[in-house]
C-alpha cells in the first residue's frame, strides 16, 4: 500500500568515550553520528529492505548531510527531509555514568528539527504512504504535532496503518491538550511499541495485564512490550502472548535499541512475517545495535541480522 513514513526529529549525537559525571570537564568525544529516535527507526526499516521515507528537517550544514547521506545509503527516501536555511541541524551530547545512566545536553528546541511543517511534497508522500510511525514525544513539538495530526487522519482514511512508540519521558509534564492528543494517538495505533512503564502510562492503568486489556478495549490491534536486556513480549487481541528472550550481548551503547527493535518488527510484519518471526528479527536488531557505539551504527540488514541470529545465544 505504499512506504512506511516516519515523522519527527533528526539530529546528530556526539558521544563521550569515557565514563564519568556530567560535562563539567573536558573529555574525548566521538561523532557526529546520525540520530533522532524517528531517524533511527526509519534507518532500520530501510536497511531491512522495506520501502521507507522520512519527514523532518535539517539545517544547511554538515550535521544535516551526515543524516541525509546516511538515511539515503540505508535506502530511505529523503526527499521530504527539508533543509532549513536559517536554523542548524539539532544536536545532542551524551555522556555515560558508572551506574549506566546518561547525561544529555540537547540543542533541539532552536534547531531545524523543531521548525518543519506541512508542505506539498509531504502531503504527496502521506497520500501515497501505507504506514505511519509516530513517537509520543513529537506531540510536545508544535510543528511536528500539526504534521502528525493531518498525517494520521489521511493514512487511516486510505486504509493504511499506524504504529506508535509512546516514548514520553515520565519527567515530561503534559498539558491537558497534549494528554488528549496522546490518548487519541494511542487508541488509533494498529501497533503499539511501549518500553517498560510506558505501557501503563499509555493505558492510564496500573498493572501489566490490566494495561494490556484496556489498550485493546480502546482499539489498539497489536502490542509489543520492550523490556531491554530482559527481552520483549508480543500481545495479540485474541489473547495470544509470545515471549521473546533477549540475545546475550556486551552492551556498549544502549541508545537506539528500542527504535531498531521497532523498525525491524514493523518492517518484518509489513513484509508478511508472523509475529514470532518478526520478534526474532526485532530482538536481534535491538541487541545488535547496543553492541556498537552510536545511536544507529548497529542497525542491520537482513543478511547481517541472519548472521547475528545464527551466531548469538539467547537468554534461557
Ligand atoms: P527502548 O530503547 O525503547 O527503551 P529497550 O531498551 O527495551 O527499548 O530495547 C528494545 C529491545 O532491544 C529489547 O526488547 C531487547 O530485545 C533488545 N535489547 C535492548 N537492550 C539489550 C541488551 N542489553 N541485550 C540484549 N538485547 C537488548
Amino acid at each position: 500500500l505504499g512506504p512506511t513514513v516516519c515523522v519527527g526529529e533528526i539530529l546528530v549525537e556526539i558521544v563521550a568515550t569515557t565514563v564519568g559525571d556530567g560535562f563539567l570537564e573536558a573529555q574525548p568525544l566521538v561523532g557526529p553520528f546520525a540520530s533522532g529516535a524517528p531517524a533511527i527507526f526509519i534507518s532500520q526499516c530501510g536497511r531491512l529492505g522495506g520501502k521507507a521515507a522520512m519527514v523532518g528537517a535539517v539545517g544547511d550544514d554538515d550535521f544535516g548531510r551526515v543524516n541525509t547521506d546516511r538515511l539515503k545509503r540505508d535506502g530511505v527516501d529523503v526527499s521530504t527531509i527539508s533543509i532549513d536555511p536559517d536554523y542548524p541541524t539539532g544536536s545532542a551530547f551524551v555522556r555515560y555514568r558508572k551506574d549506566g545512566s546518561r547525561d544529555f545536553v540537547y540543542n533541539i528546541a532552536t534547531s531545524a528539527a523543531a521548525r518543519f511543517g506541512w508542505s506539498q511534497p509531504v502531503g504527496d508522500l502521506i497520500h501515497r504512504s501505507g504506514h505511519l510511525h509516530v513517537m509520543g514525544s513529537a506531540l510536545s513539538v508544535p510543528s511536528a504535532r500539526e504534521v502528525i495530526d493531518k498525517a494520521v487522519d489521511i493514512v487511516k482514511a486510505r486504509g493504511g496503518t499506524l504504529s506508535v512508540d509512546p516514548n514520553i519521558r515520565k519527567e515530561l509534564k503534559l498539558d491537558e491538550n497534549t494528554k488528549r492528543r496522546f490518548s487519541k494517538l494511542v487508541a488509533a495505533a494498529d501497533l503499539l511499541l511501549p518500553s517498560g512503564e510506558e505501557l501503563e502510562r499509555a493505558a492510564g492503568v496500573e498493572g501489566e495485564a490490566d494495561a494490556i486489556r484496556r489498550l485493546f478495549e480502546v482499539g489498539v490491534k497489536e502490542i509489543v512490550l520492550k523490556r531491554g536486556a530482559e527481552g520483549a513480549t508480543y500481545f495479540g487481541r485474541d489473547g495470544d502472548r509470545i515471549d521473546a528472550p533477549a540475545f546475550v550481548v556486551q552492551e556498549v551503547d544502549p541508545t537506539g535499541a528500542g527504535d531498531c527493535f521497532g523498525g525491524a518488527y514493523l518492517t518484518c510484519r509489513r513484509l508478511g512475517m508472523s509475529p514470532q518471526q518478526a520478534l526474532t528479527y526485532a530482538s536481534a536488531a535491538g541487541a545488535r545495535n547496543v553492541t556498537v557505539l552510536g545511536p544507529m551504527e548497529g542497525a542491520g540488514t537482513q543478511q547481517e541480522l541472519d548472521a547475528f541470529i545464527a551466531s548469538t545465544e539467547r537468554r534461557p
